[in-house]
């Protein structure tokens, strides 16, 4: 199995930030993947790094990376990927195959994995809508099945946020249709992505922070007068405000934006965002922000 040592991260991640990471792990199938992750019981796990902030000063630890792991089959209405698989392949393999659930997939750059952890989704549809089950490891129990009703999902998370969990593979239910009609809603979802939300030519992760219920994040922030603030090469993005452009920025200028962004609408609107992103890095400094702001 592939393993890099002092890997510079800033090329793959969405945000085009990071520094070096101690140790990368790259699986290339379950199997290897448990076994890094019984050999490395301390690793964190991670996809397509697309909603994670990694330090500017890097990671002094190891990761496991599941990008590697793409196999995925779609049998009758059910479709079965393993968690490095991108979300927009398995959508574009189940529209080959006539079958509707995940067109919201198709519009941004996740693995099965990183959206199943964050109970992902756009465009009327998330993940839970139709999730069956997955394989899940767990260090304390081993492999487990964990089915929908296991999953405790909810507006952008799921149990695997509050336990030990990670995601081998998912399993998911989809809906006969004709190829006609998904495509149609698959280039709905994209042309409102081009015409609304950042593409990644512009370095971002996606959404900052999940919208309160009955409000609009991007909104708040924009009344709360933080629309175009920058530190660095990090600035809230002119045409929406709940995205950060990262053009050269540090991990601690895209955390300022994200402070700024938070405290705002805090003193504004006595209004407590919570972050989308994730954070990968050990720089004391930033974990105390991240806690602050319960990025961690
Ligand atoms: C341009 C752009 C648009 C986006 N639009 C949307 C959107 O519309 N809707 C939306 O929901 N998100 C969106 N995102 C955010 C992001 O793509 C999703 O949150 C996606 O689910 C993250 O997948 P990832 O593989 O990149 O996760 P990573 O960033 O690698 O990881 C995110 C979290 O998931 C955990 N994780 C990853 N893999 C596993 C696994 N196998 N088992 C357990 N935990 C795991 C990690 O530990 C981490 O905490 C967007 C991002 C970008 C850059």
């Amino acid at each position: 199995m592939l393993v890099e040592e002092n890997f510079d991260v800033s090329r793959f991640t969405s945000f085009k930030c990071g520094g070096k990471i101690k140790k990368v792990i790259f699986p290339e199938s379950i199997d290897e993947f448990i076994t890094a992750l019984e050999s490395e019981p301390q690793a964190g796990v991670f996809g397509n790094l697309t909603n994670t902030l990694v330090s500017s000063d890097g990671y002094n630890g190891t990761i496991i990376l599941t990008t590697k792991m793409t196999n995925f089959h779609i049998e009758g209405t059910r479709a079965e990927a393993e968690c490095g698989l991108k979300g927009a392949k398995l959508s574009q393999a189940a529209e080959a195959a006539g079958m509707s659930g995940i067109e919201f997939m198709i519009a941004f750059p996740g693995t099965i994995g990183g959206e199943v952890f964050m109970n992902a989704g756009a465009h009327g549809q998330c993940v839970a809508d139709c999730f069956v089950e997955a394989k899940c490891y767990s260090r304390e129990n081993g492999l487990v099945i964990m089915k929908k009703s296991d999953m405790d999902f909810s507006y952008r998370t799921s149990v695997c946020q509050k336990k030990d969990l990670i995601v081998l593979s998912a399993v998911f239910e989809l809906t006969p249709a004709s190829r006609e009609d998904i495509k149609a809603k698959m280039d709905e979802n994209l042309h409102f992505r081009k015409t609304h939300q950042p593409s990644l030519t512009l370095p971002n992760c996606g959404s900052v922070f999940r919208n309160p219920e009955g409000n609009s994040s991007g909104r708040l922030i924009e009344q709360a007068g933080v629309k175009g603030f920058s530190s660095g090469g990090a600035r809230v993005w002119e045409n929406h405000a709940n995205f950060i452009i990262n053009e050269g920025g540090s991990s601690t200028d895209i955390l300022t934006v994200i402070q700024k962004m938070h405290n705002s609408v805090k003193e504004k609107f006595d209004i407590e965002l919570r972050p989308e992103v994730r954070y990968l890095g050990d720089n004391s400094k930033e974990v105390e922000i991240c806690k602050n702001l319960k990025i961690i």
